[in-house]
């Protein structure tokens, strides 16, 4: 059974790690947290996912949304990553450089944080997107992360 956040999103695309699985995580959120992120994935399919989808048009699976704190630690990533709330997705739109891509969501699209992760300017494939959105204040925050650390804006 699955169960659809947007028109083109289920919780299952959001939930699924090839790490998780490989170390029999269930990255599920269970609990009395588990509506509130639900709800924040919800968010995130419709107003950051399904624009994307539409502007772009082409099918694709996010590469990770939510993490349980297990999943999130196992990877390195910090406690305080909103991927933990099911408030942040990595992703990457097949034939779209993510340099491109996260510029046409700087420039459209309300969102907290928007990172170019990993991205190599002129290799259209290398790195990812990630992007993260809160119910209340959004920050609207552009960095651009690599080996050589943190910067602010989108280095494309
Ligand atoms: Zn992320």
């Amino acid at each position: 059974m699955t169960t659809r956040l947007s028109p083109h999103f289920t919780l299952e695309e959001l939930c699924k790690s090839g790490v998780a699985l490989r170390h029999g995580i269930d990255n599920t959120p269970h609990g009395p947290e588990r509506a509130r992120i639900v709800e924040n994935l919800t968010r995130l399919c419709r107003e950051i996912l399904e624009p994307v989808r539409a502007h772009f048009g082409t099918p694709f699976a996010p590469n990770s949304g939510y993490r349980c704190l297990e999943l999130n630690r196992l990877i390195g990533s910090q406690d305080t990553s909103q991927h933990l709330k099911g408030e942040a997705v990595d992703f990457e739109v097949p034939e779209v450089a993510n340099g491109a891509l996260a510029v046409w969501i700087r420039d459209t699209l309300a969102f907290d944080q928007l990172i170019l992760e990993m991205y190599t300017p002129g290799e259209a494939a290398s790195g990812w997107v990630h992007c993260s959105l809160t119910g209340d204040a959004n920050r609207g925050q552009t960095l651009t992360i690599d080996r050589q650390g943190t910067q602010p804006g989108l280095l494309v």
